[in-house]
């Protein structure tokens, strides 16, 4: 659904190619009790590319779009930010998700660096755990 989907302005658009580069899009997820302010990240070349992203997970998911614009225009405070990508893979079922919000492993072995899977449920994450840090961890 969207219904108060501002168009921006963009810089001038030359002959040239667009680019590809990270669009920010900004949406609110209807939850029972309360709305959910939320961002995504993704990579797109050009405005109407960006469009037609922005639509496509319009459809497919019930939230309401606010803003997109690339992450470039987004200000400061956007720029070393870490944004979920819009369409993510889970580390451990390698299925598509976009509509919940990734849960992150984030173990931290003795190697220390931490460790960066994502995954679509907190069941795919304690499989990865056990396969990964635990079973291996021997
Ligand atoms: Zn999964
Ligand atoms: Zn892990």
């Amino acid at each position: 659904m969207i219904s108060s989907l501002v168009m921006l302005d963009n810089e001038a658009e030359s002959d040239d190619q667009p680019l590809v580069e990270y669009w920010v899009i900004a949406f609110i997820k209807p939850r029972r009790d309360k709305r959910y302010f939320t961002y995504r990240q993704f990579l797109a070349k050009g405005y109407y590319e960006a469009f037609d992203i922005v639509m496509t997970f319009a459809e497919k998911t019930s939230n309401e779009i606010l803003w997109f614009k690339e992450k470039r225009n987004c200000g400061k405070e956007f720029q070393g930010k870490v944004i979920p990508n819009l369409e993510s893979i889970c580390t451990f079922c390698n299925k598509e998700f976009n509509y919940n919000e990734p849960i992150k492993c984030n173990f931290k072995g003795r190697s220390s660096t931490m460790c960066s899977s994502e995954f679509c449920s907190l069941k795919c994450k304690e499989e990865h755990f056990y396969f990964k840090h635990v079973r291996q961890g021997r």
